[in-house]
């Protein structure tokens, strides 16, 4: 098997060095990965500029590519020039905070999962709940027993996964998984206003309050209840039943 990693914490980031030694233990993986930080850049993607690429080298061997890019263009590239094959599974994390409820369309690490999809190819985000001292190393052998599992019951078809891991579920001895929809609750919009040093107003988003979950479950609740969640996404964003019906709206012009 060969596997794509990326995410979009950076190729030095805890979390996907952490995932990336327990996918090595099941497969051959390509590492490619932005050299720096994309959190919450979504599914943007280069192309006013040209896109450095360095290798990055562990214990003197060769460890991956390092990408001034987006996590959709490490996709991209790791598919056209870095992987020896077509991989057979994309998988970009772990990332450091969860990615559910609407966070997924802000989301670089699911946008890195999505853009496997685009070209037919299984994928799976990883997402863990933040914490300063994050436990990424049981997280990925958690995400590396999740993963194997969803490969041996997916069908055929090439499928687009967002999984979650709650901190609750790594002291957990049992963790449990639970397959939900995604949370369409929203997020608060408030900003925090300070002054900076030359007296002018600067903002800086708080995202609060945290949205109130409604009485569906949903990856935001079964992840406050402490269950590993996992979510089949689409990137289909036609509104189909809609298109049926405006299909006899008239535009004379
Ligand atoms: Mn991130």
């Amino acid at each position: 098997m060969l596997i794509l990693l990326t995410n979009d914490d950076g190729i030095y980031a805890p979390g996907i060095r952490a995932l990336e030694k327990e996918l090595r233990q099941i497969a051959e993986v390509v590492v490619v990965s932005p050299a720096v930080e994309q959190s919450g850049v979504g599914h943007s993607v280069t192309f006013l500029s040209p896109i450095v690429v360095r290798q990055e080298y562990a214990e003197e061997q060769p460890r991956g590519w390092a990408v001034e890019g987006s996590p959709a263009d490490c996709v991209k590239l790791g598919l056209f020039e870095f992987c020896p094959r077509r991989p057979d599974l994309v998988v970009s994390g772990i990332n450091g905070g969860l990615n559910a409820g609407i966070n997924v369309l802000y989301s670089g690490t699911v946008a890195a999962a999505i853009e496997g999809a685009f070209f037919g190819l299984t994928s799976v985000a990883v997402s863990l709940e933040y914490n300063e001292h994050a436990e990424f190393q049981k997280a990925a052998v958690l995400a590396r027993k999740v993963i194997l599992q969803i490969l041996e019951q997916k069908g055929p078809e090439p499928q687009l996964y967002n999984v979650n891991i709650p901190g609750a579920a790594l002291t957990d001895d049992k963790p449990e998984v639970k397959i939900v929809p995604m949370g369409l609750d929203r997020y608060g919009e408030a900003y925090e206003k300070r002054i900076d040093p030359r007296g002018r107003p600067y903002y800086w988003a708080t995202t609060d309050p945290p949205p109130r979950p409604g009485e569906t479950e949903t990856d935001l609740t079964a992840l406050s209840k402490g269950f590993v969640t996992i979510t089949p996404l689409d990137f289909d964003l036609t509104k189909h039943k809609y298109l049926t019906q405006m299909s006899s709206w008239k535009f004379p012009l």
